[in-house]
């Protein structure tokens, strides 16, 4: 199968682990940011994640260069207009990013400016290449939650324009959920869709919790509901769409090793799950690659890939327009 030319859809993707390196130099020479080398060999490998990490941390360490150099309105429009453009140029039709506005206000920019930048940036891409794409609105745990309600008020002008979901990320303890309530309630009153990283470091009760506290319609990763009955049934009776990262998910040891990924088995037993890149650079991949090792690995066939297409788009939190014509591509 010529996994390059499939129809593509990614509905996982963080911005600040999606950044190519030779822009990371580039910025960093505008801005006077010092950089350990100009050599886009060596500061793509600061930018890699090891294929497994000792821990979270040291994937997460990965997005500190990235967020340095994406504090100016330029720099975060440019970085969108390149992830579009190298997600369209693999034949993905439709992209949804996400990214945590609060990361980027270190230089004065207001959570607004922010949002516009990126959405700028993806306009710029939609309107050159065969793409379409949405953000999404992250919060991530370690910062104070009250930063949470003004980034949902600066993205509120966008819903449907460019922005529509709120997502928390970032590691993930146990009842995570419980503390989150209010603020994807206001997120969902503003008319946000909801979705949550849960199950990747942390328990299947996370998941259930998330669906059942916090409203979410989307789960990033989920894998840990396998061995969590009633998370797993929820997830199956409310068809909540699993947002699998195969590469990532090795890497942060989510799960042990590839093989192990239950992916198939949610697949097999018709849990919406949907195949994703996380982070092009951090993970060192993209959709082609994703998308490949899965179907390889798996021994999956035309028509699963179908299936998988097809409920990405039917979890996807694009327009109904959007969704009919990326229906047709499959
Ligand atoms: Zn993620």
């Amino acid at each position: 199968m010529n996994y390059f030319d499939l129809p593509k859809i990614d509905l996982h993707c963080h911005l600040d682990g999606s950044l190519r390196p030779q822009t990371v130099i580039d910025l960093a020479a505008e801005q006077n940011i010092e950089l350990p080398s100009t050599d886009a060999e060596v500061i793509k490998e600061m930018m890699v994640a090891p294929e497994t990490c000792p821990n979270l941390q040291e994937y997460l360490d990965r997005f500190a260069l990235p967020i340095k150099v994406m504090q100016t309105a330029e720099g975060i429009e440019r970085i969108s207009f390149e992830l579009f453009e190298d997600a369209a140029k693999e034949n993905v039709k439709y992209l949804e990013v996400r990214f945590a506005p609060h990361l980027h206000i270190q230089q004065g920019l207001s959570h607004e400016q922010i949002i516009e930048s990126a959405v700028k940036g993806m306009k710029r891409a939609e309107a050159l290449y065969d793409i379409k794409g949405n953000y999404i609105l992250s919060a991530v745990k370690f910062l104070p939650s009250d930063t949470i309600p003004p980034v949902l008020d600066a993205g509120e002008k966008f819903l449907g324009n460019g922005v529509v979901a709120f997502d928390l990320a970032g590691s993930e303890l146990d009842n995570f959920a419980h503390d989150y309530v209010t603020y994807t309630q206001y997120a969902r009153d503003k008319g946000y869709r909801i979705t949550i990283h849960a199950g990747e470091q942390g328990c299947g009760q996370n998941v259930y919790d998330a669906i059942e506290l916090l409203g979410a319609e989307r789960i990033g990763h989920g894998v840990a509901i396998k061995d969590h009955e009633q998370a797993y049934q929820r997830v199956k009776q409310d068809v909540v769409g699993l947002e699998a990262c195969p590469s990532s998910n090795v890497q942060t040891k989510a799960i042990p090793e590839l093989k192990l990924h239950p992916l198939k088995e949610f697949h097999k037993d018709g849990l919406p799950v949907t195949i994703n890149t996380d982070n092009r650079t951090v993970s060192n991949t993209t959709m082609t690659q994703e998308v490949e090792k899965v179907m390889e690995l798996f021994d999956l066939t035309a028509e699963d890939y179908a299936q998988i297409y097809r409920a990405s788009v039917e979890q996807c939190f694009a327009s109904d327009e959007v969704k009919q014509k990326l229906m047709q591509y499959i």
